[in-house]
């Protein structure tokens, strides 16, 4: 898969000029959908090339995110058959670039675990629409690590659609 190598801070910079700009608010929502859809076609070509199955996918990406700079993922409980999972991240990209007063960061990774876990759904036959919150974010002062927490859109109270 063709890729592009940045330093972090090159990264951070755009990143932190684009939520300026935006708000925090819009660019999450356009971060969603801009995720959710890279990380189902990631997770459907990955599958494809290494005949991985399941939750074998998202475990997987969950690795590959890891030893890309984003932060140490760890998938502490998923459902295939439904979406619902659980991930916690160690070293965030997002948190370790943070400077400002505690608050949430890590918004940037919401749209990719419904995006892994639908794929996953799609490959067992199964049509679900997955949301995802950022629960706990080691940034806001209170915490050690970013904790995902991804389940059917309608399950989740705090959104709508
Ligand atoms: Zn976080």
């Amino acid at each position: 898969m063709p890729m592009i190598l940045v330093p972090r801070h090159f990264f951070m910079n755009n990143h932190l000029a684009i939520e300026a700009a935006l708000g925090a608010g819009k660019y999450a929502e356009l971060l969603f959908a801009a995720g959710h859809k890279s990380a189902y076609a990631w997770c459907e070509r990955e599958a494809r090339t290494h005949g991985l199955n399941g939750v074998e996918v998202f475990e997987h990406y969950m690795r590959r995110l890891s030893q890309r700079g984003w932060g140490q993922f760890k998938v502490e409980s998923v459902e295939p058959a439904t979406g619902h999972a659980r991930v916690s991240v160690t070293n965030s990209a997002f948190v370790l670039a943070h400077s400002g007063a505690p608050r949430k960061t890590c918004y940037m990774f919401r749209g990719w675990f419904p995006g892994a876990l639908e794929f996953v759904g799609a490959q067992l036959g199964k049509r679900f629409a997955l949301a995802c919150e950022e629960t706990q974010c080691a940034a806001d002062g209170q915490h050690a690590v970013c904790v995902f927490e991804a389940m059917p859109r309608a399950a989740d109270p705090g959104r709508v659609g």
